[in-house]
């Protein structure tokens, strides 16, 4: 499906910041807000910028992981039976290990993504509490109860 921005000046600006006003100040955030809320074309924009985001970083986390991985594996087989040119290999995965930290960080703090997944986090912690019995529930610190349902704690 394609339909067309239904107000392209504001598209475009909202296409400027990928579709994340989440930086933004509040106050004027309300008219991309309603732009977001009519406008199927910008909606749909945003799903898949966010979808983007969060690929990246999976993507660099598991790279960072992956590499981490090797250097491990690398230092083991090096340490227990002598692996020749183990310090380049080891410093190729350390060196991969710390590009890959630097691009996710990189993603988190130029996107939303962090944020994305802590509201995601945030509702499906609130799925599961909600499913708990009443006994366990309230053994939950209050305090843990208010993160999960997005209050500021008293
Ligand atoms: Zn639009």
């Amino acid at each position: 499906m394609n339909t067309d921005c239904i107000d392209p000046i504001v598209g475009g600006i909202l296409a400027g910041w990928r579709y994340d006003i989440s930086g933004i100040a509040a106050a004027m955030r309300g008219d991309y807000e309603d732009h977001l809320a009519t406008c199927e074309h910008c909606r749909a924009r945003q799903r898949f910028h966010r979808r983007i985001d969060i690929g990246l970083l999976v993507l660099t986390s598991l790279s960072a992981a992956v590499f981490m991985g090797a250097f491990v594996a690398i230092w083991y087989f090096a340490t227990h039976f002598g692996l020749r040119h183990s310090f380049a290999f080891e410093l190729l995965a350390a060196g991969g290990f710390g590009i890959s930290v630097a691009m996710a960080i990189m993603v988190g703090i130029t996107t939303p993504a962090p944020l994305v997944v802590k509201r995601a986090a945030r509702q499906k912690a609130r799925l599961v509490h909600d499913r708990l019995p009443e006994e366990i529930r309230s053994r939950i610190p209050e305090e843990v109860r208010a993160r999960i349902a997005g209050e500021p704690p008293q």
